[in-house]
């Protein structure tokens, strides 16, 4: 197994399988940014499935345990069932980030071919915030339809990511959980990030994790769940009734002291970090036909030199001044 330079072992893989999106979330794909001028990556830039195939199967060795696809929106992927086929056909976990508005139709498709487990982002349960939020016109209940395909398709247990921000969707905190309970769906808030360049990321924004139980403490009980698994970046509470609620902390409580995830982008370069300002090329490798030890080596050698732990040093002043990041979370997947 592979250890980085804190000896963080690689157990998974998230890759980018698009950088294309159907939804435009102000945090994630500003529509100021990605319009029509935007240079999105021509389909011959993107990794083919035989090319991510073959990247998995050769860094599954390396000690990967899971490999999450996301984006830019993966159900867009033309034929993306067939992705998750081949790679549920090696020996991994295959997990899928989604907003939701394709999976009604495709999440059986998605069981059948191997998908282990689905997560779904959702920001607020009325149309008002949900369509302001993702700046679209979909109709939340076409994502509540998807989540309930998923369930009945046994892509369980769903998790549901909302992403809270002050001012816009507090309101959903408490919503969120009431609606998921007894469902086996675990809610988790996720802290507001500064990723990529074009979000106008500001810290007031941000509402902790502590507000939000705070928030959610007002009306229901909640107990600490003791982490089974450190790799895990959701810290779990439950409600009496057992209902799991996950909080990730990137701005409040970083968890980089764990962080066991390599990423791929859509055009194929391996990022250490969420926050990486490059990432490395494998893309000519994989169009050269290099075999899975080549590969292997080159994100060994890769891996071995990480030290990245951005968000623990986010607040540290060689840090706070710097330009934007580059990386946009919809090319590096989140
Ligand atoms: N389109 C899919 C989706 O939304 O689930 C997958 C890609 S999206 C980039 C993955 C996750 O990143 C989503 O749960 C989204 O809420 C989260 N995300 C995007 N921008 C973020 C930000 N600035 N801060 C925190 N989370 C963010
Ligand atoms: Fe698209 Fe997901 Fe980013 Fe929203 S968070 S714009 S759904 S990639
Ligand atoms: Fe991992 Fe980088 Fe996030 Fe820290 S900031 S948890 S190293 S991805």
């Amino acid at each position: 197994m592979v250890r980085d330079a804190l000896a963080r072992p690689l157990r998974d893989l998230r890759i980018s399988v698009t950088d294309r999106c159907n939804f435009r979330c102000s945090y994630c794909m500003p529509r100021e940014v990605f319009n029509e001028d935007y240079p999105y990556l021509a389909r011959e830039e993107i990794l083919s499935f035989e090319e991510l195939e073959h990247l998995v199967a050769s860094l599954i060795p390396l000690g990967i345990e899971k490999v999450r696809l996301t984006g830019g929106e993966p159900l867009l992927r033309r034929d993306f069932v067939k992705l998750v086929e081949k790679i549920s056909a090696h020996d991994v976990e295959v997990a899928v980030t989604t907003n939701g508005v394709l999976l009604e139709s495709q999440a059986e498709a998605l069981a059948d071919a191997g998908l282990d487990r689905v997560t779904v982002s959702l920001d607020a349960l009325d149309n008002e915030t949900f369509q302001k939020m993702t700046d679209s016109d979909v109709d939340v209940s076409v994502v509540l339809a998807g989540i309930d395909a998923a369930i009945a398709a046994g892509l369980t247990p769903v998790k549901v990511n909302a992403v809270v921000r002050r001012g816009v969707n507090e309101h959903a905190i408490q919503d969120l959980v009431n609606y998921f309970r007894g469902t086996g769906v675990i809610v988790r808030f996720i802290e507001y990030m500064d990723v990529g360049s074009s979000n106008s990321w500001r810290l007031e924004e941000v509402i902790s994790a502590k507000e939000i139980r705070d928030i959610l403490l007002e009306k229901i009980d909640l107990m600490v769940i003791p982490p089974q698994d450190a790799s895990h970046v959701a810290k779990l509470w439950q409600t009496t009734e057992g209902d799991k609620i996950g909080f990730i902390t990137s701005i409040s409580e970083p968890f980089c002291g764990d962080c066991s995830r390599g990423r791929i982008s859509s055009e194929g370069k391996f990022y250490n970090c969420l926050f990486a300002e490059n990432g490395f090329n494998l893309k000519p490798y994989l169009r050269a036909k290099a075999t899975s030890s080549e590969i292997q080596e080159l994100v060994s050698s890769v891996w071995t030199k990480r030290s990245d732990r951005y968000s623990e040093l986010r607040s540290e002043p060689e840090i706070e001044g710097r330009i934007r990041l580059p990386v946009e979370m919809s090319h590096i997947g989140g």
